[in-house]
């Protein structure tokens, strides 16, 4: 059982055409929550124009979700134009074999893209594909927001105090 990474990146729009050359990756299986989307089903700012970026340059996609909320993972295949699996059960191989198929890509030319290690990494590696660890998108946004929140006091302080004078 290998739950380690290939790759480690802080988000997706890391993923440079260089470092998949690199590899000799031809393409991505997507991860869908806390990879391309936050809680609240938005998603990453640029990961459009990242997407089509790359399949400019012939790298293939197809998203491999254990998301069963179908049109949720519908809607994000739609944005970025790619094809789209839920319900995947990873890490079962099944779905990333299928992914494999669809894009017409040996295994190990592709990579698994995902934040989680016990279903993306796990089960990318157990299919002899790279693996690609991102940090997950909602524990940056905490971040930001914890970071923001110190701010907004000392703001909100000041704005209290003015009104006093
Ligand atoms: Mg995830």
């Amino acid at each position: 059982m290998n739950i380690y990474p290939d790759i480690y990146v802080n988000s997706v729009l890391d993923i440079t055409y260089e470092m998949l050359q690199n590899k000799n990756i031809k393409g991505l299986i997507l991860d869908v929550d806390n990879t391309l989307i936050n809680y609240y089903e938005k998603m990453v700012d640029g990961a459009d124009i990242w997407c089509e970026k790359l399949k400019n340059r012939g790298i293939e996609f197809c998203i491999v979700s254990n998301s069963h909320k179908k049109e949720k993972v519908r809607k994000v295949a739609e944005k970025l134009k790619i094809p789209y699996i839920n319900f995947a059960k990873k890490p079962f191989k099944k779905g990333f074999l299928r992914a494999s198929k669809i894009m017409q890509i040996d295994p190990k030319n592709i990579a698994t893209v995902g934040d989680q290690l016990l279903t993306d990494v796990l089960g990318g590696n157990s299919c002899n594909m790279i693996s690609i660890l991102v940090e997950p998108v909602e524990k940056k946004e905490m971040i930001f927001t914890a970071m923001k929140r110190p701010i907004e006091r000392m703001m909100l302080n000041k704005y209290l105090k003015s009104r006093k004078q």
